[in-house]
């Protein structure tokens, strides 16, 4: 091993390019440097004797390399010094997850611990299943605010929340059930700081014997305490909305502004979170389910929305922009 590095060491005068000579120099280096590291096995007057040979020969390999990078700076040489071993690489960039799929797949895992499937549907939906079944008929006023954006009116259209899938789970499963069902969403809206026409939407529902509006209550208390921890200020206040009866909100102190009110709460100093409700007779009898004998929550949210607020991100745009060195920690 000593004659190795000694006949590497010899090699120095001979190599061509000032390229090799540093490539060899830092080489023999970390072996004299891994040599002295096994000193500390050594008796004492041994590792006096190896300590000087070892510093000999660093010396000399310094000594010789120096003499060469001179030798061939003055023939010239510079070859294949374009190629620099002891440059540093440029970074490699590597992909991430999107903060969106990333906070999607916590809450699938949240909600598959307490038993609810994934579920899937199209996004082009018919109008029945994107709101008559939802206990909106044609007439229906809070039907405005879906700004829907339709592929061939009046009964094609791009579904404008993920509830149509509960309709089909309603319709294709078996009672008990509960499924989660996140995906995207349509509107045709102004983009601003907390809107864009295209969102993740995520919603669940459970149908089964006696379910009651507790159960909805706990479970979006656990999935708040999961989600956000159990000391982020929250309120449950009574809300409408034509699917559920009776419905509620829950708002979650904003937390750019800890409630003093800014461009993101729209100065409310509250962010509602999540829509929520006893699913509707109607609805029930839609999907052809029995509503006096069975009973079901639902809850709907726009995902983007639990993104921001796990993130920090403050503008959902953000979330969609060109920006791709933009890859926050999630
Ligand atoms: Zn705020």
């Amino acid at each position: 091993m000593e004659d190795g590095i000694a006949a590497l060491t010899r090699e120095l005068s001979a190599l061509t390019t000032p390229a090799r000579v540093r490539e060899r120099r830092r080489a023999l280096l970390a072996l004299v440097r891994q040599r002295f590291q096994t000193l500390g096995q050594l008796a004492p007057e041994e590792r006096r004797t190896a300590g000087g040979e070892l510093n000999a020969l660093k010396a000399e390999v310094e000594r010789l390399a120096t003499e060469r990078l001179r030798a061939l700076e003055a023939t010239g040489v510079q070859a294949d010094d374009a190629f620099e071993p002891d440059l540093p690489t440029t970074p490699a960039r590597v992909g991430r997850v999107h903060p969106t799929i990333a906070v999607l797949r916590r809450v699938n895992a949240f909600f598959g611990s307490l038993g609810f499937d994934v579920a899937d549907g199209p996004e082009i939906e018919t109008d029945w299943y994107n709101f008559s079944a939802l206990n909106l008929p044609a007439d229906h006023p809070a039907r405005e605010m879906h700004d829907t954006i339709y592929v061939m009116e009046p009964d094609v259209l791009l579904r404008t929340h993920t509830s149509p899938v509960e309709i089909h789970a309603m319709e294709e499963r078996t009672l008990p059930l509960r499924v989660v069902v996140p995906g995207k969403a349509y509107r045709n809206e102004d983009t601003n700081a907390t809107n864009n026409s295209m969102f993740y939407h995520y919603e669940g529902l459970a149908v089964g014997d006696d379910i009651q509006l507790g159960h909805l209550r706990w479970t979006l208390n656990a999935f708040l305490d999961y989600m956000f921890g159990p000391q982020t200020q929250r309120r449950f206040r009574a809300k409408y909305y034509p699917q559920v009866e009776p419905g509620l909100g829950v708002d979650l102190l904003c937390r750019f502004c800890s409630g003093a009110g800014c461009s993101v709460c729209k100065v409310k100093g509250w962010i509602e979170i999540v829509g929520a409700g006893m699913v509707h007779p109607n609805v029930l009898s839609a999907a052809g389910i029995d509503w006096t004998r069975y009973s079901g929550f639902a809850f709907g949210m726009g995902l983007d929305r639990l993104v921001m607020g796990a993130t920090g991100i403050a503008d959902i745009r953000e979330l969609y922009g060109p920006r791709m060195s933009y890859v926050p920690e999630v």
